[in-house]
This record gives C-alpha cells, structure tokens and sequence, in this order.
C-alpha cells in the first residue's frame, strides 16, 4: 500500500449494474478534475446483481475508452480500505436528489470515521440525467419491448455500448421466466 495518498487521484465506487449515462457524466467530469480517476465496482456477496462483476467491468471498460486517465476495478469490503489501496486521497459521488443528499451525508460521515485522511468530493448530478439509477434501467428494459416502437428507450438512460447488453440480459431473464 502506498504510504501517502494522492489528491490528484479519485475513486468513483458503485454498483454500476449496469453503467449509466449519470455514471458517465460524473466520471467524465471527474477525470477533468483529477489527473486520475478509477471508477471500482463493488462486489457485494449479499446481493444478486443482473450483472456479473466481470460483465459490469467490460461495460465500463468499453464505455471510458475514451479517457486515458480513467482506470477500471473490481474490490470487496469496505470503499474506504479500497481508495487506500489505489493510493487516493479522494473518493468521488454524485448526487441526484435530496433523498441522495441525506444517505451520502450518513455514508460520507461513517467513511471520515474510518478513513480521515480520505476527503469526499460530491459533483450534482447534471440536470438532463438525475433522475437515472440502475433500477429505473431494469423497469425500462422490462417493460420498452414494443417491437412496433423503431425509438430505442434505453437510449435515453445508458450509453449506447450499454444498450444490446441490457437487452440480451433481459430476452434471458424473461425466457428463464418463461414470459
Ligand atoms: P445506482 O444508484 O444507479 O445503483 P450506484 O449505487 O452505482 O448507482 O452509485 C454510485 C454513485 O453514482 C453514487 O454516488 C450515486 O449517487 C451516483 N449516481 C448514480 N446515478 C447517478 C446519476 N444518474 N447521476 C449522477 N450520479 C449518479
């Protein structure tokens, strides 16, 4: 473990299942500010993503192809022991909504007591993509299969890199739902 941590390096963690234009949009913007950003994809053995880890890390990969300064990873446990793995002084959020204002407070509070030497920076979401989140991806993918409609919906949510993975997950989910 690197004995000082960067301030000049950032670590944006989440669940990213799957990576949304929200997600992009903070990490473009981050990767402006800082001169590195790794975006870490938690691996929560509780919870049962509609992606793999290794599924949501070649999403991610294919979409920030474009910004050399931005790497991508996968870390169990705690974030805070994850920034300080990567050598960062700085952990990156975005925020949507008050409900988002109010949890990150609790989250960033808790992060302090475990990790004071890591500061989080917020960056609001921009207006055109806060009201995105992974669950709203999962009801449109479900439900936007009019093959009368030639409009993609899930363009208006996630990249278009994003788009035939999101939809092949979903022909699968619901033929193993036998719908
Ligand atoms: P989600 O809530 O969509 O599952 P994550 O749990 O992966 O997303 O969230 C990771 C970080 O990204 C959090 O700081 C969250 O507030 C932020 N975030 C999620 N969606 C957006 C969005 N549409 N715009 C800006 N930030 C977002």
């Amino acid at each position: 473990m690197p004995n000082s941590l960067s301030p000049r390096h950032a670590v944006y963690a989440g669940s990213f299942d799957p990576v949304s234009l929200g997600h992009k949009d903070i990490i473009e913007r981050g990767a402006r500010m800082f001169e590195r950003v790794t975006v870490g994809v938690g691996v929560n053995p509780e919870k049962s993503p509609l992606f793999t880890t290794q599924e949501r890390l070649d999403l991610l990969q294919q979409v920030l192809k474009p910004f050399p300064n931005v790497t991508v990873a996968c870390f169990e446990g705690l974030a805070v022991n994850f920034v300080r793995r990567c050598g960062a002084a700085v952990m990156l959020r975005g925020l949507r909504t008050l409900t988002d204002i109010e949890a990150e407070f609790t989250l960033t509070l808790a992060n302090r007591a475990l990790a004071a030497e890591i500061e989080t920076v917020f960056l609001m979401a921009s207006e055109k993509y806060s009201h995105i989140s992974s669950s709203l991806i999962k009801q449109v993918a479900m439900l936007g299969t009019d093959s009368l409609n030639e409009h993609e919906p899930l363009e208006a949510f996630v990249p278009r890199e994003v788009i035939s993975a999101v939809r092949a997950k979903f022909q699968r989910v619901k033929r193993e739902k036998g719908g």
